[in-house]
């Protein structure tokens, strides 16, 4: 399945730095990072009015704290959620701590969904915000109550170890992260994110009510449960097509990106050959993939049940 299967809506009519309320009670300012990975911008909500909480401040970006300062000018900021601790999310949270007096809440700091493999070293070391840590670290289904809004973490690891997704309330809405975008599929590179994990966040999205997802990039998503089942397809057509290619005879991962992204933008062959490697890692661990080692980026991939080559 080609990612225009998905149906995204890649429609956002926000400029950067500028506040809108896209449903009463939300607001959102979204930072100028705009990128492959960004899309137009990382969006920080705001939740509430008069005493209020924001989900995911952004980047490190003067301006951007300057708009989120000016959009709550005459407010309290009680509350700062976060929903990973990539450099596009966190790590804006010190000086909007420091602005405001507000207590920080997360799973956890940055950490990877499994060790390093001997000899393996982390492509992802520098989009991970080491220095994050917060107040209040939550534990799946805790309550956060606030002045008129009440939100609830809902652990969704799989993008990242420590990705929260938070459940507004009695409202049908939930903050989503980079788990579920409207614009196009989450990145799964490992060792920070995790495939099995990812699919389990998504089952378990699935079985919630909240079906209206203010993502980290990208507009908002109405129908979101429809997205969500989209999502797991589209991972399992991936899944297929490895074992499709893999079936034709044993693979590096180069190859099987070759053989199944077609057309893909050459900025993003390294985040799919990662996203290859989050499906054979956990294939390998399901017995269906065998490898040389642990399963690592260099490796030749091949069906368990295949035989060995000789020689
Ligand atoms: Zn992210």
């Amino acid at each position: 399945m080609a990612d225009d299967d998905i149906p995204f809506d890649k429609t956002l009519d926000l400029a950067p730095d500028t506040v809108d309320e896209p449903v009463p009670g939300v607001r959102r300012v979204m930072a100028n990072n705009p990128g492959p990975f960004t899309f137009k911008g990382t969006l920080s909500y705001i939740v509430g009015r008069g005493k209020v909480a924001i989900v995911d401040p952004g980047p490190d970006d003067p301006a951007h704290l300057a708009a989120l300062l000016d959009a709550v000018r005459g407010e309290t900021v009680t509350h700062i959620f976060v929903t990973h601790t990539h450099r596009d999310h966190s790590p804006l949270v010190p000086a909007l701590k420091a602005h405001t007096g507000a207590t920080v809440y997360a799973e956890g700091p940055h950490r990877a969904a499994r060790a390093l493999h001997i000899g393996e070293h982390n492509p992802l070391d520098s989009s991970g915000d080491r220095d994050f840590m917060p107040d209040v670290r939550l534990a799946d289904g805790e309550v956060v109550q606030g002045d008129g809004w009440r939100i609830e973490a809902v652990a969704t690891p799989g993008h990242t170890a420590n990705h929260m997704s938070y459940a507004l309330g009695d409202r049908n809405i939930l903050f989503a992260g980079d788990h579920v975008m409207g614009w196009a599929t989450s990145i799964v590179a490992p060792p920070d994110g995790a495939m099995s994990d990812y699919m389990a966040s998504l089952d378990k999205l699935a079985a919630r009510d909240e079906d209206l997802y203010f993502p980290g990039h990208g507009p908002a998503i109405p129908d979101a449960k429809r997205v969500v089942a989209y999502y797991t397809l589209h991972r399992k057509a991936r899944e297929a097509s490895i074992l499709h290619r893999l079936g034709k005879g044993a693979a590096d991962i180069p190859s099987i990106v070759r053989a199944i992204y077609i057309g893909i933008d050459p900025r993003l062959t390294g985040a799919a050959a990662l996203s290859v490697l989050a499906h054979l890692d956990d294939l390998v661990a399901r017995g269906v993939v065998a490898t040389e080692g642990t399963p690592s980026l260099a490796g030749t991939y091949r069906l368990a049940d295949a035989p060995l080559a000789a020689g």
